[in-house]
């Protein structure tokens, strides 16, 4: 299946079982070659985009989900932010080193809540042991960390596998 084909199938899916479609709007989903896996952003009011590295091409569907997921987590951030404050956001996003942490570690928290803690925890593993993500790896959580706050939710099971939103389609609509 081609890239394109493939994430979009995947973020159907995921949409399906985590999120409201009207709390994300049009996603847009582009693929591009460059250093980091994905990256999204919004252009108020129309449409959110979700660029997924022709990198990401090697990872799994497990973990290519665990991405998608996060990336979806962030767009509906976006939208409940309104246009003002995600215009303030990506200032900040930009130029502090804080904020980064902040975003995106609340963003995989997101990402465990909404039931793809063994999606996100496969995708860390890989990002994690990659020395092309050294500098940005410390904005996000680590494999640890999101065992951890899955656990403390009561989304991770004692196989570390089984509670996955792809896995369990039925239990969480
Ligand atoms: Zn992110």
């Amino acid at each position: 299946m081609v890239m394109w084909r493939r994430v979009k199938v995947l973020a159907e899916r995921i949409i399906k079982n985590a999120f409201r479609e009207s709390e994300l709007g049009k996603i847009l989903y582009i693929i591009l070659p460059f250093k980091f896996y994905a990256l999204s952003f919004w252009v108020p009011p129309l449409i959110g985009i979700i660029v997924v590295s022709t990198k990401a091409r090697r990872l799994s569907d497990k973990a290519l989900t665990g991405l998608i997921a996060h990336e979806l987590c962030h767009q509906e951030r976006y939208r409940k932010m309104g246009v003002l404050r995600y215009y303030c956001f990506v200032l900040k996003y930009t130029f502090s080193q804080k904020a980064r942490i902040e975003e995106e570690h609340e963003v995989d928290r997101m990402t465990v809540r909404k039931r793809f803690a063994a999606e996100l925890h496969e995708l860390t593993l890989i990002t994690h042991a990659s020395k092309s993500h050294k500098k940005i790896i410390s904005n996000y959580l680590t494999p640890d960390e999101i065992v951890q706050y899955a656990q403390k939710e009561g989304l991770w099971n004692s196989n570390g596998n089984e509670t996955a939103g792809s896995k369990n389609q039925d239990s969480f609509k």
